[in-house]
């Protein structure tokens, strides 16, 4: 899932403190999981800002909505009508949601609550760390599932640098060294040998932005729809 976390009060209230209206838009998945912009966030959110508001002497109105993905056209029937009693939406969604938004609501103002910080996993009930860097080929087979380009401090396809510490990575102490973790991974799949191969430097072009993923078995129906009118 994609981790984010939300930006100061002190941040989210300068950018809304000028204004009349505001609506929270919450992001019922990823956000939600990671507790930063789910509709549980948003009611805080919306508190904070009442009693704030009140306190400041201003007369913010505050609205709040949740849809279940702000990255998906289908899901903003339910705030169509509604987003344009405000001044501008605060969304709670990573930053492809509140791109999107601004996109599908043009030409509403979208405002950024939350800043969005990786892909990644539920280590711990309010700890998530990232697993990967979106790199376009991935490589997880020949490393017994563990992600050199992330975990790795320097990313090396063919560690480990000289730098590792009793399973410690030098880049921290609090890091364990990425290649430990592989080196141990494979040894429990009797896969050492592995390691013996060099593998070759990673093509960076498969990283290039914006990325763009279509799937040619949604867009053949369409297609052929549209050829039998
Ligand atoms: S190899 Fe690439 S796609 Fe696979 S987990 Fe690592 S960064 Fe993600
Ligand atoms: S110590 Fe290990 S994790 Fe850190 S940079 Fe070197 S090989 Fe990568």
């Amino acid at each position: 899932m994609i981790v984010a976390e939300r930006k100061s009060f002190e941040q989210i209230w300068d950018s809304v403190k000028d204004l009349k209206s505001v609506l929270i838009l919450g992001c019922g998945t990823c956000v939600a999981v990671c507790q930063a912009g789910g509709e549980k966030e948003v009611g805080l959110l919306a508190s904070e800002l009442r009693l704030k508001s009140r306190m400041e002497g201003k007369d913010l109105k505050i609205g709040e909505a949740t849809i279940e993905r702000q990255c998906d056209r289908e899901f903003f029937d339910s705030i169509k009508d509604k987003y344009k009693e405000y001044d501008v939406i605060l969304s709670m969604a990573c930053g492809a949601g509140v791109q999107f938004t601004a996109e599908v609501l043009e030409p509403a103002r979208v405002f950024p609550a939350l800043n969005t910080r990786f892909i990644g996993v539920t280590e711990q009930e309010g700890t998530w760390s990232e697993r990967c860097r979106s790199c376009g080929n991935c490589v997880l087979a020949g490393y017994g599932g563990i992600c050199p380009m992330t975990i790795c401090a320097k990313s090396l396809v063919n560690g480990p640098c000289g730098g590792s510490k009793n399973g410690k990575c030098e880049a921290s102490q609090d890091k364990d060294c990425a290649w430990v973790l592989i080196y141990n991974r494979l040894k429990k799949q009797n896969r050492l040998n592995d390691l013996r191969t060099l593998t070759a430097d990673k093509d960076f072009r498969t990283q290039a932005h914006p990325g763009r993923s279509v799937n040619e078995a949604y867009l053949k129906p369409q297609m052929e729809d549209k050829s039998a009118k």
